[in-house]
Formats: structure tokens, C-alpha cells, sequence
């Protein structure tokens, strides 16, 4: 098809929720994705942070093709090899003792707080079930997580907004003291914003909110779904910071695409869920959870967080360079491979240009450009990068 078509068919049969760019694409190999046009793009987009592996990894499709044949979904109701891989190796690898597997971010996050919430209540009583959240985070578009987010903008015109949120300012300690009351149950909050601009806080703050929660017996959530499996130069973003949380949602990059996420919990608090509690149909099936044990073992056997950290220092350094020469560019922030360029202008039309030059990057905010570089980028990539990016900006 070509790209009018696939425009076309788009507009008339698909509801119209995403302020879609001018381009369909159709082909991907490792940095890179081709449009229906044959037209050749850098991807630092990856897919809003997901295809952390890049394109068409090798051995991803060897485990994709290999399991579609075997099995591809039976349910829950009995054992899964792969479903249990996958959770040894998220376990031996992180702070937790058990998973919940479900289909994405906003659904892992959803399990976290109905976990914190019955924990809490058994726990402490029934009107412990308050989430304290930050402003200007991000954690999903279901009624509960729109809730939850604490930007209006994705929950204007859904009200009655569901009860049970309340926002802290991030970065800001005092603020969350403020706001914690007999009620709060726990505090759910991304050790970097991303959507909301890859916005970062301290590891003082960090290790302050964590005794904090520690101290008054609040369960500390972190959202992962974004920074998660080594995007920012560590397998999970908590290990930037030296603090452990109490339960961590993933999503988005552990099965290298296909849809996926997961609770991962402590065990006196991943034990209050008993059968009947939270399900989800399609939750860690055979199919994606192969390809998420692949993914996992990818990130540890390459040391691709490692990679994230150095290609990241790389990217930064270069991104650097570029403020003296462009007037533009207000701030350069960010962490590992999650990196973010505000301007004093709005990025929508920096990104058109950019995907006119063959490079997909972000608008992650109105002035504000995010790039999210595969793990598995290469010097001379981001070398093309800035090239096309200064063509732009300068
Ligand atoms: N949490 C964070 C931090 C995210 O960045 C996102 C998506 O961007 C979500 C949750 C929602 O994930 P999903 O779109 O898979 O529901």
C-alpha cells in the first residue's frame, strides 16, 4: 500500500485519538525503519520507547518465530514455562519477589494500586487507600490511571475523575509531606517523567522519600514503565538512585514490542492478592512472555544498559556542543538513553523537519524534544543524529 492509502483508510476507519505524523511505516533493521515510500528514517523514536533491542534483532526472531509455531496462548488457569522464566529472571534481577503479568503500563499500574490498596486496608483499615502522585507525571489513560496522572490535560472532559489520588510536587519532599495523611496508602511516582518531559529528581530526594514511606508505613511505587529494562544506563532506574521500592511497574521495551507489562512486588505485600483478585486473559502468555525472557537475557548478556550509559554520555556530550551554536535550545537534560531537548519554540514542526532530513525523534511536551535512541545504537548513528539535528537547529 502506499502511504495515501494507508493515510486514507486511517482517517476514515480508525478513531481519531493520536495526532498522527506524516509518515506510515512499514520495515524495520536495527536503527532504522522504512516507509511505505522505500524512504530510509534513523529511528531514535523506538516506537515511544519500547524497541530498546532496535528492529529485527536476530535472535528476537528466532524466539518469535520459533514459539509461533509451538504455542502462542492457553491462559492462566495453568502453568506457563515461559511465564515462569521470565518471572525468575525479573526477580533475580530486581528487588522483588513476585510478578503479576498483564497487557501494559496503564494495567500494571492499575495492579499496583489495587495491591496497595488491599494491603493497606488489611493492614491499617478501610480508609487507607489513598495514592499520592506527582504532578506532571504520567502513568496511563484508564479511568484509575488517568486519575492517577497528574496532568489535567488527559483528564479533561473524563470526569468524574476516579477518588483515591492526590499530587505532590515532584522533586519537592516538603510537598509530599504535605500531603500525606492518615489515608495514604501509597506513593506511585516515575524516578524520571518522561512523558512529562524527562523531568529528574535527586537521589537524596529518592532516599528521603523512600524512609519517608519507610517511616509511616506507605508503600513506595515505582513507575518503570518508561525507564525500565536499561534505558537509562541501569536494568531499572532505581538502581541510579540506590533505593529499592516496594513494587515497580514495567511495560513498553521487556518484550521488545509486543504487548506486555508487570507488577513486581515484595513478598508481604504481593502476598495479600490471592486467586480471584486481579486477572488479565491474555497476561503473560507463552508467546510474549518467550520473547520477554529473549529480551531480558539480550539486555543482560550484551550489557546493554552499560551501553545505554555510554552511548548516552556520548549523545549528551554532542547534544552539549550544540547549545553554544543554537539560540534555540533553551535546556539539554536526561539520563542514559532517555533524553530530552527543550526549546523556546514548538518542537511539533522541529520533528516534521527532522523527518523530512530521515530522523525520528519525539514532541514530548509543547517545546520540548525527546530522543530515545535503541540500547543497541552505534556511534556513527548518533554522529547521523546530530548532523541532521543541527541542519535543523542551526
Ligand atoms: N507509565 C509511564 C511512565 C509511561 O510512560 C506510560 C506510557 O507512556 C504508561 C505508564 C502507560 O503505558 P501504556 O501506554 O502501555 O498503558
Amino acid at each position: 500500500m502506499r502511504t495515501s492509502e494507508i493515510v486514507d483508510l486511517t482517517r476514515k476507519y480508525v478513531m481519531n485519538t493520536y495526532n498522527r505524523l506524516p509518515v506510515a511505516l512499514v520495515k524495520g533493521k536495527g536503527s532504522y525503519v522504512w516507509d511505505a515510500e522505500g524512504k530510509k528514517y534513523l529511528d531514535f523514536f523506538c516506537g515511544l520507547a519500547v524497541n530498546n533491542l532496535g528492529h529485527s534483532y536476530p535472535r528476537i526472531l528466532f524466539t518469535i518465530s520459533k514459539q509461533a509455531r509451538k504455542l502462542l496462548h492457553v491462559s492462566n488457569l495453568f502453568y506457563i514455562d515461559h511465564q515462569a522464566k521470565l518471572a525468575e529472571l525479573l526477580i533475580k534481577n530486581s528487588f522483588g519477589d513476585k510478578v503479576f503479568f498483564c497487557n501494559s503500563g496503564a494495567e500494571a499500574n492499575e495492579a499496583a494500586v489495587k495491591l496497595a490498596r488491599k494491603y493497606a486496608k488489611k493492614k491499617f483499615g478501610p480508609d487507607r487507600y489513598e495514592v499520592i502522585t506527582m504532578k506532571n507525571s504520567f502513568h496511563g489513560r484508564t479511568l484509575a490511571m488517568i486519575a492517577a496522572t497528574g496532568q489535567t490535560k488527559y483528564q479533561k472532559g473524563f470526569e468524574p475523575l476516579m477518588p483515591g489520588f492526590k499530587y505532590a510536587e515532584f522533586g519537592d519532599l516538603g510537598s509530599l509531606k504535605e500531603t500525606i495523611s492518615e489515608k495514604t496508602c501509597a506513593v506511585l511516582i516515575e524516578p524520571v517523567q518522561g512523558e512529562g518531559g524527562v523531568r529528574l529528581a535527586s537521589a537524596d530526594y529518592f532516599k528521603a522519600v523512600r524512609d519517608l514511606c519507610r517511616e509511616k508505613g506507605i508503600l513506595l511505587i515505582f513507575d518503570e514503565v518508561q525507564t525500565g529494562m536499561g534505558r537509562t544506563g541501569r536494568l531499572f532506574a532505581y538502581e541510579n538512585y540506590g533505593v529499592e521500592p516496594d513494587l515497580m511497574t514495567l511495560a513498553k521495551a521487556l518484550a521488545s514490542g509486543l504487548p506486555i507489562g508487570a507488577l513486581i512486588a515484595r513478598d508481604f505485600v504481593a502476598d495479600t492478592f490471592e486467586p480471584g483478585d486481579h486477572a488479565a486473559t491474555f497476561g503473560g502468555n507463552p508467546f510474549v512472555t518467550a520473547v520477554g525472557v529473549t529480551t531480558l537475557q539480550t539486555i543482560l548478556k550484551e550489557h546493554l544498559s552499560e551501553e545505554a550509559k555510554k552511548q548516552g554520555k556520548y549523545l549528551l556530550e554532542g547534544l552539549t556542543k550544540m547549545v553554544k551554536e543554537c539560540p534555540q535550545i533553551r535546556e539539554i537534560r536526561g539520563i542514559g538513553l532517555l533524553l530530552a531537548i527543550d526549546l523556546d519554540q514548538p518542537a511539533r514542526p522541529v520533528v516534521v523537519k527532522c523527518i523530512e532530513k530521515g530522523l525520528l525523534i519525539n514532541a514530548v511536551q509543547e517545546k520540548t524534544l525527546r530522543i530515545l535512541p535503541p540500547l543497541t545504537v552505534k556511534k556513527k548513528e548518533i554522529d547521523e543524529c546530530l548532523k541532521i539535528l543541527k541542519g535543523v537547529l542551526v
